[in-house]
């Protein structure tokens, strides 16, 4: 059996941040990801407004593909509405690098990742929580994060 303080179920953007954070004040924190790379499958637009840097370590050069500055309309009846101007409104980035970047940030603060580790299983206990995942791993940790996406299992 495996000990953390803190074990993140999901190697999305909202697992690698809360595991950087944690592990960054000390803690042991291991992040399991069902799929065998972060980032895929993507299943997101990648447009984000240019405020979400402000919460990260890294440049966003790393990861931006394009800006946004407006959009053309176009109705079925052929109609054409034009908003937007000069001001950037939402940049585009490469979602997959993204996430792997922020994984990343997690692991220099000293987070552990577990791939191709689907949560299948968590019971509370008094003083803990044990989770299971795909790999037959048993984890022991204080605190357990469901940070697996909207349909989220671990919440329910
Ligand atoms: C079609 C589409 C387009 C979108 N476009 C945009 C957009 O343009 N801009 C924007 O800001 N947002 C967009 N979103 C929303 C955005 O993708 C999510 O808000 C964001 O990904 C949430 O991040 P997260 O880390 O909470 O979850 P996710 O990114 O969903 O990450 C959850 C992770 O948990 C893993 N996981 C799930 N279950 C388990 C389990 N049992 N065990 C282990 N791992 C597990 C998954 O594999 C995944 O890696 C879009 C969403 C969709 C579906």
């Amino acid at each position: 059996m495996q000990e953390y303080d803190v074990a993140v179920v999901g190697g999305g953007p909202i697992g690698g941040y809360v595991a950087k954070e944690i592990a960054h004040e000390g803690f042991k924190v291991a992040i399991f990801e069902e799929h065998e790379q972060i980032g895929t499958p993507l299943k997101c637009a990648g447009l984000v407004t240019s405020r979400v840097f402000d919460f990260l370590d890294f440049p966003k050069e790393l990861v931006v593909q394009n800006k946004i500055k407006g959009a053309h309309i176009h109705s079925p009846l052929g109609n054409t509405l034009t908003i937007g101007g000069d001001r950037v409104h939402a940049l585009v980035i490469d979602r997959p690098m993204f996430d792997k970047e922020i994984i990343k940030c997690s692991i220099e603060k000293g987070a552990e990742v577990f791939l191709e580790n689907k949560a299948i299983s968590a019971k509370k206990h008094e003083d803990h929580v044990e989770l299971k995942t795909s790999q037959n791993n048993v984890v022991k940790c204080r605190l357990l994060v469901g940070a697996d996406g909207p349909l989220s299992k671990t919440r329910e």
